[in-house]
């Protein structure tokens, strides 16, 4: 495959934590650890609770910020009675651009089958936003050595239907399951392994300049230490940041070791 230059992505998934309140104070603090210059560099992103998107929202626009606006999950359906859910068209509405879906916390906790997956990042790229899709296997599938196949089987199952032209957008995550908010983060060459793995993987579902312009993160217990080490791998392509984002210093130092 030839060799490109991809921009990177680092966002940052707070789960459910910050307050609104605290959401801005955070962005307070990343803005005064990154300069205007650092954002242009990579595409970088921030994921907050439902709850602070309407503040975060006018913060970025207010103060013209180069940091794109995330959620963190929607439901597939346009509306309807689906109490507790939010749909993509809402997401669209306050100018959300990236959408994580198949979180290994969502498959787990709420049970998020592939199926799911699926539906739900087919209908965040049809409502115009990017799907950040989140893949990756347990310890146990890891020590069986099956950890390659496994991840290339939930690529071909969330892709499934996708058209060539939808995919080119797509952001993939890879986070092994062990390594999320363990402390235990995979090394930058099992990182690089994987991620070159599923690009093979869109490769063989699509074609070689499809598959090349896919971006593919590395997800799981990533810091300010760290960070610039999967990023100098040629397959990564950026960052998905779990709790090292919750703190707006933390996560601008993240930003500043990738770019
Ligand atoms: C995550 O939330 O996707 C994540 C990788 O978390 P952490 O960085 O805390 O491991």
């Amino acid at each position: 495959m030839e060799k490109i230059t991809r921009k990177k992505i680092i966002c940052g998934n707070w789960k459910m934590n910050h307050s609104h309140y605290e959401a801005v104070q955070t962005i307070q603090q990343l803005k005064a650890t990154v300069s205007e210059e650092d954002l242009i560099k990579a595409d970088v992103v921030i994921h907050p609770p439902f709850t602070s998107l309407r503040s975060l929202q006018t913060i970025f626009e207010a103060e013209k910020l180069g940091i794109f606006l995330g959620a963190q999950h929607c439901y597939f359906e346009k509306s309807g009675a689906f109490t507790g859910e939010i749909s993509p068209e809402m997401l669209l509405k306050l100018h959300v651009t990236f959408v994580i879906v198949g979180h290994s916390e969502r498959r787990t906790l709420f049970n998020q089958s592939d199926e799911i997956v699926n539906k739900t990042a087919k209908a965040i790229s049809e409502a115009q936003m990017i799907p950040v899709i989140c893949v990756g296997e347990s310890q146990k599938i890891r020590e069986a050595g099956e950890h390659f196949d496994f991840v290339a089987s939930q690529v071909e199952a969330a892709l499934s239907g996708f058209r060539i032209d939808t995919v080119k957008r797509i952001v993939l995550a890879y986070e092994p399951i062990w390594a999320i908010g363990t402390g235990n983060n995979a090394t930058a060459e099992d990182a690089q392994d994987m991620c070159a793995s599923i690009r093979k993987k869109v490769s063989e579902l699509y074609d070689s300049d499809t598959a090349n312009l896919v971006r593919i993160q590395y997800g799981g217990s990533v810091n300010e230490e760290n960070a610039g080490s999967f990023c100098k791998k040629y397959d990564v392509d950026g960052l998905l940041v779990g709790g090292a984002s919750l703190d707006g210093v933390k996560f601008g130092n993240v930003i500043k070791a990738v770019i």
